[in-house]
């Protein structure tokens, strides 16, 4: 049995802050990051759940992506990842993990604030996969600012493409491929619900995919299609030190939650997977917290 699964205090299992500070440019790499984070490459082990299934991933290089990709490809999925192109040396690393299984596995570099990328993404993923049942929509964009003043145009934009057109460029696209059966999965956060001070965009865009989700699933029960949203809480992942938080935060992240530490990337790929498979028969337009005890009410 592998050691994140035998029985033991969860506070203790993963490090705990203080962490270094360790600045760096969006979008930061996961390879930088000091402690390295858990994506489950040693750790997670699968047992056929998604057996010959065909899944996209966007942000699947780094972070919560990357942990569900890599726990899909071990429960039998082949895995299309999305993510930027100066994040090639995140991706190779996931893209050998998901081979190392037996299973196929599609790179797919490009930014997807742009429309015609967002289509091209899916048709590639379409093609090269061979079908698609699992979409989860996961790339994100979270840059802090102290005052309302300071979110300029620009910034507003960015977090608006990256977190909510993109989800629904790419949903649109993917939607005609869905067959009963499929899932769709979308990256809220905590901040939907208890929106920080200095991520007022970005909890803004958070809020709108938890609506968005719980409606379009409303939609696609009709084709016996499932959407469901995972909500967040502090990760350790490279969204927080390259811009998602002031460095001072990046040292004690996660120390405000009831473990005293934040989460590891894999500790939440078992919802993924759960979400993902038939075993999640019965749930669709919900919403799963994995906060560190906030919770989501
Ligand atoms: P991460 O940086 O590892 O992953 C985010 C990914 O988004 C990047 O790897 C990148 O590939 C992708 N991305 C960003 N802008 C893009 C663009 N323009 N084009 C293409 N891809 C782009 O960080 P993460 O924490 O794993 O983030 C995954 C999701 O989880 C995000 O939606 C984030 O908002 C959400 N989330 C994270 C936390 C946390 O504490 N880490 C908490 C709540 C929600
Ligand atoms: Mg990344």
């Amino acid at each position: 049995m592998a050691d994140r699964l035998k029985m033991q205090d969860p506070r203790e299992q993963y490090p705990k802050p203080p962490f270094p500070q360790q600045p760096q440019p969006e979008p930061g790499l996961a390879r930088r990051m000091e402690p390295r984070p858990d994506h489950g490459e040693t750790s997670y082990s699968g047992c056929d759940r998604l057996t010959g299934r065909k899944a996209l991933v966007t942000g699947g290089d780094s972070g919560i992506g990357r942990a569900a990709a890599i726990a899909y490809s071990r429960e039998g999925a082949d895995v299309a990842i999305s993510y930027l192109p100066s994040e090639e040396s995140d991706a190779k690393e996931v893209i050998a993990l998901i081979e190392a299984e037996g299973r196929k596995a599609v790179a797919l570099p490009g930014d997807v604030t742009d429309e015609a990328w967002c289509e091209e993404l899916v048709a590639r993923a379409v093609n090269e996969l061979g079908g698609l049942d699992i979409l989860v929509v996961n790339a994100g964009h979270q840059q802090y600012r102290n005052d309302v003043s300071g979110v300029s145009n620009a910034d507003f934009d960015l977090t608006m493409k990256t977190n909510l057109y993109a989800l629904h460029w790419i949903v649109r696209a993917a939607t005609p491929h869905l067959k009963p059966g499929a899932a769709v999965i979308t990256t809220a956060s905590v901040q939907a619900y208890e929106p920080s001070a200095i991520l007022l965009d970005y909890a803004t865009t958070k809020a709108g995919i938890v609506a968005y989700t719980k409606a379009l699933a409303k939609q696609l029960i009709e084709k016996g299609v499932r959407a469901n949203v995972v909500a967040p809480g502090p990760f350790w992942t490279a969204l927080q030190p390259s811009g998602g938080q002031p460095q001072e935060k990046v040292a004690k992240f996660g120390e405000q939650s009831e473990f005293g530490r934040p989460g590891q990337p894999v500790e939440i790929a078992p919802v993924y997977v759960l979400l993902a498979s038939q075993e999640a028969s019965y749930i669709t337009g919900e919403v799963y917290g994995v906060t560190g005890g906030a919770g989501i009410a």
